[in-house]
């Protein structure tokens, strides 16, 4: 028989300021089921939770119900509490007297009233509720990293280092990300690569990391601690186990004006090449759709040169399986096109460039080795003038969101450009200068007090391309409420951060959430800013949302964190709310695997019969198959019929 203990918590004033919690111990003190009925300040408290222990004891419950709020917030607590007081923790039901009561109730008494039938509902429920005990399901314990610039190779190290192996995913030829693309680095001004490429290297070299590079994702099956993920390796046309290194057919191609995307479009390069000289890994690929073997069946020039047989022009890709118990996504970000913005030149004037750009025009590495000269004709810039916000903060052309990480570039820029041009003018058209980060602030009034930057406060409205090749940037210095024009040799628009074109389809493949902008969603914003909603999947860096280079390597050291947790147990203890089928009561008609979500119902042959079988490592618990078995032969653990209907009735 049932002995229900009822503890109503007060959450301060958060419930018992709405709702009569003595009235609710005392009404439903008074149920047949109920053998104890107390209210106390905080349930969740230490006292509180002492409180629920030795009533267990001292009244002999089998049953709790905590009145409190939602599950979501403090159902392991109260499963734990019960748990040390010998009782099974599913053996427990949660009301949630505060979310779906008193913060959404005015009237004291109608807020008293359903209170009391939320409690009564559950006190019902858990009556008739059985004991549990947690599914062990089996965990491979590698990880796979889809990206590598800086978060992800951060996240891959952490758990290499922790021990365990870790697959690294890079769509792109090589690792490193938009950081390997950067000049110089804010708040610090060091150089991008001479921090980076360290990271690279150690992670080509780390014994616990395979990387993975010209790859994509193409499925994933499983779930938490059983990934199966499909890499699709795209047709390099180079074999990277005979590859080299050493160059020659780069040297030997006559294909010279093959787009350059390290570059960002300010250069060209052969139809073989490496993306640039600190490639990690360093070996070339071939752009088919430059490639003259390709588009005209001639040449082969660079079979012939390597010395290692390494050119395949077969190559058709390929594809591998890997076997995965956590997954990691720091697929980052794109620079928005400033094509919309036609008052700007929408990307047709030459010398008006985005700050990625930027960045290589002032590389050693870039397209004039470091020299800051216009694209247009290689002269040095005498005035620059940066636009800030293009793309972002806009919603009618670009992104509502703050792209996060323009006002300190453009500083960074700014100074850059005074640094090589001395005696030039630097100006900054922006809205509002945002610079919340550690040493950030001392860094924009370093670009204003020490390099003499001048901010003008108003959104540049046009840049007209003048008859002498310079460009008239019209703005407003709404400071002192007058329109200011700025005859330029350059300028630099600091283009949005935005999702990768190919991140909704991703997301799709791996079964997480992304939010009206794109980027990929945390599981709470607060509390799980590195878990997805799908298990075993979590996020770093700007794929989450615009961020820098220190807030991407700590979210990657997060995610290895996690994953690194995940991966301390030998299996994997996971809800026992799974479904259950009775074979006796199957008739093999598989209805329920044609309904589930999740491939978690196989066929097994039982007395020589075929009938429907749960796995349970792969059950979410959504109880589809329950719903659709008309011969009620699958159950759903704490979701029985009298579990249901008992919490149903009135
Ligand atoms: P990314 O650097 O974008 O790396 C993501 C990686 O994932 C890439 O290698 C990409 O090829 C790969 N990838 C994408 N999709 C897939 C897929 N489907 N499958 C496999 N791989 C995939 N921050 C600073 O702190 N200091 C600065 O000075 C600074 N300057 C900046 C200047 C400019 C102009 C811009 C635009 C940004 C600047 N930033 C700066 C921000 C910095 O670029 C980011 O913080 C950082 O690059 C984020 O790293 P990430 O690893 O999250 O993403
Ligand atoms: Fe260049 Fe293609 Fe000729 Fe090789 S075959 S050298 S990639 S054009
Ligand atoms: Fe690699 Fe051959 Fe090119 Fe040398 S010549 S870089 S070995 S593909």
């Amino acid at each position: 028989m049932a002995r229900v203990g009822v503890f109503i918590c007060h959450c301060g004033v958060n419930i018992a300021g709405k709702v009569d919690v003595a009235r609710v111990a005392e009404t439903i003190g008074r149920m047949s089921e109920v053998a104890f009925a107390q209210d106390y300040k905080f349930m969740c408290s230490s006292p509180g939770q002492k409180l629920v222990a030795e009533a267990i004891k001292e009244h002999g419950l089998n049953r709790v119900v905590v009145a409190a709020c939602s599950p979501k917030m403090h159902l392991p607590t109260f499963q734990k509490t019960i748990a040390r007081a010998g009782l099974n923790q599913y053996l427990l039901a949660m009301a949630n007297i505060r979310e779906q009561c008193s913060w959404v109730t005015e009237d004291r008494e109608q807020a008293t009233a359903k209170a009391i039938d939320l409690v009564r509902r559950q006190v019902r429920r858990v009556a008739h509720a059985d004991p549990l005990d947690d599914v062990s399901v089996s965990l491979e314990r590698t990880a796979v990293v889809i990206g590598g610039g800086v978060a992800g190779i951060q996240a891959a190290l952490d758990i290499a280092d922790g021990g365990r192996k870790v697959v690294l995913v890079e769509k792109s030829p090589s690792l490193g990300g938009r950081m390997a693309q950067l000049d110089e680095t804010f708040p610090t001004l060091d150089c991008s690569q001479c921090i980076l490429t360290p990271k690279m290297v150690e992670a080509a070299q780390h014994p616990n990391i395979e990387i993975r590079v010209n790859t994509t994702v193409k499925k994933v099956d499983g779930y938490v601690g059983n990934f199966e993920v499909t890499l699709e390796r795209r047709a390099t046309c180079v074999d990277e186990t005979k590859c080299i290194a050493c160059g020659l057919c780069v040297t030997k191609c006559p294909v010279k004006d093959a787009p350059d995307g390290f570059n960002a479009g300010l250069s060209t390069r052969p139809a073989i090449a490496t993306p640039f000289p600190q490639a990690v890994p360093a070996i070339p690929v071939i752009n088919r759709e430059y490639c003259l073997k390709f588009t005209k069946d001639k040449c082969g020039a660079c079979a012939k040169v390597c010395p290692a047989g390494a050119i395949n022009y077969e190559d058709k890709g390929s594809e591998e399986k890997v076997k995965a118990g956590a997954i990691v996504v720091a697929t980052g970000y794109q620079e928005m096109s400033p094509a919309v913005y036609t008052e700007y030149g929408g990307g047709t004037f030459p010398d008006v460039i985005t700050g990625l750009q930027f960045e290589r025009l002032v590389s050693s590495t870039g397209p004039t080795e470091g020299k800051l000269v216009r694209p247009s004709d290689g002269r040095e810039p005498q005035t620059i003038v940066f636009v800030q916000c293009v793309g972002s903060r806009d919603p009618s052309k670009g992104h509502e969101y703050c792209s996060g990480v323009c006002c300190m570039y453009t500083a960074k820029h700014a100074m850059l450009y005074k640094h090589h041009v001395p005696d030039g003018n630097a100006y900054v058209s922006y809205i509002d200068i945002r610079s919340p980060g550690k040493d950030y602030e001392q860094f924009v009034r370093r670009a204003i007090e020490a390099d003499d930057v001048k901010y003008i406060r108003g959104r540049a409205g046009k840049i007209q391309k003048l008859a002498d090749g310079r460009y008239r940037v019209f703005t407003e210095d709404t400071l002192v409420g007058r329109p200011v024009a700025i005859d330029a040799d350059m300028v630099v628009l600091a283009s949005a951060v935005e999702p990768n074109a190919d991140a909704r389809q991703l997301a799709q493949t791996l079964n997480i959430a992304y939010d009206a902008d794109g980027f990929y969603t945390e599981a709470h914003p607060k509390l799980k800013p590195v878990e997805t909603a799908t298990a075993g999947v979590f996020l770093a860096g700007a794929c989450q949302g615009p961020k820098d280079i220190p807030a991407s390597v700590q979210q990657g050291s997060a995610a290895a964190a996690k994953v690194l947790a995940l991966f301390a147990n030998e299996t994997l203890r996971k809800s026992p709310q799974v479904a259950q089928v009775d074979a006796s009561a199957c008739t093999g008609c598989l209805t329920c695997a044609y309904v589930c979500h999740y491939s978690a119902i196989e066929e097994k042959q039982v007395a020589g019969r075929q009938v429907a079988f749960v796995v349970a490592g792969k059950c979410q618990g959504c109880g589809a198959c329950a719903a659709a078995c008309k011969n009620k032969a699958v159950t759903l653990a704490q979701f029985s019929d009298d579990e249901v209907f008992e919490e149903m009735m009135r």
